[in-house]
């Protein structure tokens, strides 16, 4: 920024000189003034030196005689050019009370190659520039500067002869020992106040940038060590504390320095303002001007300083200008960091003009705009590292921010699961209770078909398929554990007229009545079963004697054969049974039914009403 700003400067008081070239009156000596100094560059002429001919005894002739070129107000600024050039000037009345023996003269542009300084009558020359190595001045200090000998006339010519690569500005002033010593140690102490603020900058950036890996502490370092290098060039600092041994950078520094820079607020530019999520066109265009401040760099070592230096005022006159234009557009865009990011554009802008203009006399001269490049540019690097830190923490919220969404996120997704656990589990306890009752049902329900299946119908009795199972278990526990059962064959005496006189209704009725009476005569292990219309089978166990079975035998014929009351009417009946004992009369079922049968008729031959044994 500094260079735009000397660049400009440069090229409007080279327009200047060119307006005053003309043929130069005798120049008058100029004045002392209270501070203990004395502008000479106003009151200096010139000799242009093309081809490097002129010897100093003409040059001292020609200035002499007046037939040189009159400098411009605003000083010696020749921009780049090839020729040497002579720069004279009359040494001036001083004051009374200063020692001629003391008087100092600098010339304030430290990046000028070479420079041969002309004692009035001399013939040979100091050789100074920063071709040279920094421990041959004459005086050390970061400007070139010479002694005026004691024996210089007042009035008598002073010559230096220069070249340079780089921009040719002679800036001459005589000091007085106290102006000088005071102004070096003022400007000693601003450098040092600034180099100081922007090492501290550079380092505490380094160190942000090692421990994050942030792409973007790295362009900034970038674009302040450019700045720093680029400008310790310029004003010498880095010639006399720096690279003093090494001249061949002292004349280097200036342009890689600035073109460091240049290529570091491009970069700084993309990364801050993450312009590629922006605008793909604008981060190309930054990308450009990287590519071409790099390029300065190879231009000013391989092919020519001149050059370099020219690509280098386009490289960075563009990148500073997109700068600003980026953060213009990014503010528009509401990109959060781009307003602290225009801000120190817009500051460092608004120093450094207000400097050039101060430089023209166009606004007053004061401790700010005297020195707005450096205020401009120091207010400018803290408030992109103070951006920086921001931008930081914007992100860190932002993380933040989104880890807690994320949080609350997962919690919803988590008692989501959770309800739908729950109703899942309520649904699979429902249907394992309605699976449940449906078994419980299936169970009920096949125990009742198994039931409908072995029972008879009207009287709940066991049927012919059950019986046929009991008399099998029957047979099979009698043969095992030797022992003896009886099958009973009993059919109802004089049935059908039942039915006949009061109905199948009342005939059914009294079956009913029948079956609970037997029921009530015999155990509950033994089985009583319907098998015909009016006929039952009755398997007693554990016949313990013929008289036993007997016994209970009738009993059943006397129950059947008291009076039934059914629906109002009385009825009498009887029963025929036939007796069959295993295993006396048969020990399997075919034979026990049959003879339990026969044995049954033969009762009912005898007249009915009777038990009778197989
Ligand atoms: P007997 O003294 O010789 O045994 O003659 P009975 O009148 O008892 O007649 P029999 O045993 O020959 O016939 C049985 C009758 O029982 C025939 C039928 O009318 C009647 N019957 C058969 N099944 C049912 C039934 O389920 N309900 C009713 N009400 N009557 C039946
Ligand atoms: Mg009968």
């Amino acid at each position: 920024m500094y260079y735009i700003f000397r660049w400009t400067l440069q090229v409007v008081g080279l327009i200047v000189a060119m307006a005053g070239v003309h043929a130069a009156p005798l120049l008058e000596a100029p004045e002392l003034t209270a501070d203990g100094r004395v502008e000479v560059a106003a009151h200096a002429a010139l000799v242009e030196d093309a081809r490097s001919t002129l010897l100093v005894a003409d040059v001292r002739q020609r200035f002499e005689s007046g037939q040189v070129t009159t400098a411009p107000a605003a000083g010696v600024n020749l921009g780049y050019t090839q020729s040497a050039w002579w720069v004279g000037f009359r040494v001036p009345a001083h004051a009374a009370g200063i020692a001629r023996k003391d008087r100092l003269m600098e010339i304030g542009f430290p990046t000028l190659d070479h420079v041969e300084f002309y004692r009035p009558g001399a013939t040979a020359p100091v050789v100074v520039g920063d071709h040279y190595p920094f421990s041959e001045r004459p005086i050390r200090h970061r400007n070139f500067v010479f002694e005026l000998p004691a024996d210089t006339p007042d009035g008598a010519w002073v010559l230096l002869r220069v070249r340079s690569e780089g921009t040719l500005s002679v800036p001459l002033t005589i000091w007085t020992p106290s102006g000088w010593a005071e102004y070096s140690r003022d400007t000693y102490a601003g450098l040092s106040i600034y180099f100081g603020a922007l090492v501290a900058l550079l380092l505490y950036n380094a160190l942000l940038w090692v421990s994050m890996r942030d792409r973007m502490y790295f362009d900034y370092v970038l674009f302040v060590t450019g700045l720093g290098v680029g400008l310790a060039g310029f004003n010498g600092l880095g010639m006399e504390y720096v690279w003093s041994a090494w001249p061949w950078f002292a004349n280097l520094a200036f342009p890689l320095g600035f073109a460091l820079c240049s290529f570091g607020v491009a970069q700084f530019t993309r990364s801050f303002l993450s312009t590629r999520n922006v605008s793909i066109t604008l981060d190309r265009v930054l990308l450009g001007c990287s590519v071409l401040s790099a390029s300065v760099a190879a231009v000013s070592i391989g092919f020519s300083y001149m050059i370099g230096g020219k690509i280098l005022t386009v490289a960075t006159v563009s990148t500073t200008s997109l700068a600003v234009l980026a953060g213009l557009y990014c503010q528009k865009r509401r990109v959060a960091s781009a307003p602290l990011f225009l801000l120190a554009w817009t500051l460092f802008m608004l120093f450094g003009i207000a400097f050039a203009l101060r430089n023209y006399g166009l606004i007053p001269t004061n401790f700010l705009t005297m020195h707005g490049l450096q205020f401009g540019s120091l207010l400018g690097m803290l408030l992109l590292s103070f951006a920086l830190a921001e931008r930081f923490h914007a992100e860190r919220r932002a993380r933040e921010t989104a880890q807690a969404e994320m949080m609350s996120a997962r919690q919803a997704s988590i008692e989501v699961l959770q309800r739908s656990e729950q109703e899942l589990e309520l649904r699979v306890a429902e249907r394992t209770a309605e699976l449940a009752t449906a078994n419980a049902k299936l169970a009920a329900s096949e125990s009742q078909q198994r039931d409908l299946a072995q029972h008879d119908g009207l009287t709940g009795l066991a049927n012919r398929i059950l019986l046929a199972d009991r008399l099998g278990q029957a047979i099979r526990l009698g043969h095992r554990e030797k022992r003896r059962f009886a099958m009973l064959y009993l059919d109802l005496d004089k049935f059908k007229p039942v039915n006949d006189l009061h109905g199948h209704g009342v005939g059914d009725a009294l079956l009913k009545q029948v079956a609970r009476r037997i029921t009530d005569r015999v155990r509950h292990a033994d089985t009583v079963a319907r098998v015909g219309g009016d006929e039952f089978v009755i398997l007693l166990h554990a016949v313990e004697s013929h008289d036993g079975l007997l016994a209970v035998a009738n009993s059943i014929r006397d129950a059947l054969n008291e009076e039934f009351q059914v629906e109002g009417h009385h009825i009498q009946i009887g029963c025929s049974i036939g007796i069959a004992i295993y295993p006396d009369n048969g020990s399997d079922a075919n034979t026990l039914s049959r003879l339990a049968d026969e044995a049954m008729y033969q009762a009912k031959d005898a007249g009915r009403n009777r038990v009778v044994f197989a």
